[in-house]
């Protein structure tokens, strides 16, 4: 059975929390829908003390917030979004057109077409989180939306240079300098100033990723990209240095950050648990890290890999980094997960900003029905039909008729009755 050597805060506190979140998000919503442009510029000085001439940036504001990022971290950007532009392009060469012919004479087809606008949040209350670009405009861009509008809170008083230009190099045709749920929800809906969007991407805080789920529906969203989250599984082939590197380097990103070890070493688990403390001591961002550990980190024993599984299984994380002697028996069984990062070469920090895979990943369990964002989600499959001759017209019809009745459809069962007398030259027996 497994066994915890520590335990976060109890489930009924998250979901207080949570219902709080859901509060204040349905109430800025409903401003922004009431007051347009006013209430944005208001909640925007509110909660990031930023009011503008315009939250969108003119073409000089953009270069010169380029002009002030350093060659060396344009060099890094444009690094990162030709890793992620190149996986997307090959994940983009699997979604392929079809037509068949599924009997005689009649043909089914699917068309896969990119959407007309999106709108991308780019998180940067704590961190200007620059890599959040890439993963959302420059993947749009790969899809071939026609639209693509960016937004990343201010920074310090003013745009992020690097976040400005790794949504201009990404590819982005408006560049808003604006945070938080006023932004997702002025991409959404609309203002006076801002024509709306027609599908959400993006991570953010539970605020940002609530005010998504919230307005679902109105618009597409891609996933629930909440508060990042870790699994760690491991066993004796690693050490407790490289687990606690690995569970703190994601509990960094904000207090409410769940990272989870999972392994069937007891002797690992209690090394991890040193290591931690060890590493809470000298971790620039300790501050935030050590709460969020405090809170919702986890230290699981379990018997062996069946009984890891399933715990992984249980939690769904957003990220799982397998450091076992067989990571392939994850890769091969595991169901819920946002990105599995296999072996002790690669890390959640690659996957985050560097190596091409995208880092907008689903919490809080959405890994059960989503997988992340991806090149996919900016692409609408849509099917059409026809028939080519009149005997297959008529076939359909008889059945289709009859279908209809079935469930009292005289409507619809008589544009089918139609079909067979002109062209099976026929009447649909009664
Ligand atoms: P953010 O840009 O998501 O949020 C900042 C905004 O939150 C501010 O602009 C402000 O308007 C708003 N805000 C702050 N306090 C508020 C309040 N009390 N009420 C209403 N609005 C409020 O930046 P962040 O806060 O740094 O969060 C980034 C988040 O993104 C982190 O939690 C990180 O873990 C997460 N993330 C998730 C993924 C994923 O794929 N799931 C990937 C990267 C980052």
């Amino acid at each position: 059975m497994a066994k915890f050597l520590k335990r976060g805060i109890e489930q009924a506190e998250v979901a207080e929390a949570d219902a709080k979140v859901r509060g204040i998000v349905e109430n800025i919503l409903e401003d922004v829908e009431k007051r347009g442009d006013a209430a944005v510029r208001e909640l925007s000085e509110k909660f990031d003390k930023w009011s503008p001439a315009s939250f969108r940036l003119t073409e000089q504001e953009i270069e010169d917030a380029m002009s002030r990022v350093s060659k060396q971290d344009l060099e890094d950007i444009k690094f990162a979004q030709e890793q992620v532009r190149k996986f997307a392009q090959k994940q983009k060469e699997c979604l392929r057109d079809l037509e068949v012919e599924t009997m005689p004479g009649v043909i089914l087809g699917h068309k896969n077409i990119p959407m007309n606008s999106v709108g991308c949040y780019v998180p940067g209350g704590k961190y200007p989180m620059v890599a959040s670009a890439h993963m959302s405009v420059a993947t749009a861009k790969v899809a071939g939306v026609k639209r693509i509008v960016a937004a990343a809170p201010p920074h310090e008083g003013a745009p992020h240079p690097a976040i400005v230009a790794a949504m201009h190099l990404g590819g982005a045709d408006e560049i808003l300098v604006l945070g938080g749920v006023q932004a997702v929800a002025a991409m959404a809906l609309g203002t006076e100033s801002m024509a709306p969007v027609d599908m959400l991407v993006g991570p953010g805080n539970m605020f940002v990723a609530e005010a998504k789920r919230q307005l679902f529906g109105r618009v597409g969203i891609d996933l629930f990209a909440g508060p990042t989250e870790t699994l760690v599984i491991a066993d004796e082939t690693v050490d407790g240095e490289i687990c606690a590197i690995d569970l703190l380097g994601q509990a960094e990103h904000g207090p409410t950050s769940p990272a989870v070890l999972l392994t069937t070493s007891e002797k690992l688990a209690n090394d991890t648990l040193k290591e931690v403390e060890r590493q809470l001591q000298i971790l620039p961002t300790r501050e935030t890290a050590r709460q969020s550990w405090q809170d919702y980190g986890e230290v699981i024993v379990c018997e062996n890999d069946e009984e890891m599984l399933a715990e992984a299984e249980r939690l769904a994380f957003e990220h799982v980094q397998v450091m076992t002697k067989d990571p392939d028996f994850f890769l091969n069984n595991l169901v819920n997960y946002g990105a599995l990062f296999l072996g002790p070469r690669t890390n959640v920090a690659f996957g985050d900003k560097v190596i091409g895979t995208n880092h907008t990943l689903p919490t809080k369990r959405a890994a059960r029905y989503t997988g992340g964002l991806w090149v996919g989600k900016f692409i609408k499959t849509h099917t059409y039909q026809r028939i080519l001759t009149d005997e297959a017209s008529a076939l359909i019809g008889e059945y289709g008729s009859r279908l209809c009745m079935l469930e009292g459809f005289a409507g619809h069962a008589e544009q089918a009755n139609v079909r067979v007398r002109r062209f099976g030259g026929r009447d649909i027996a009664p």
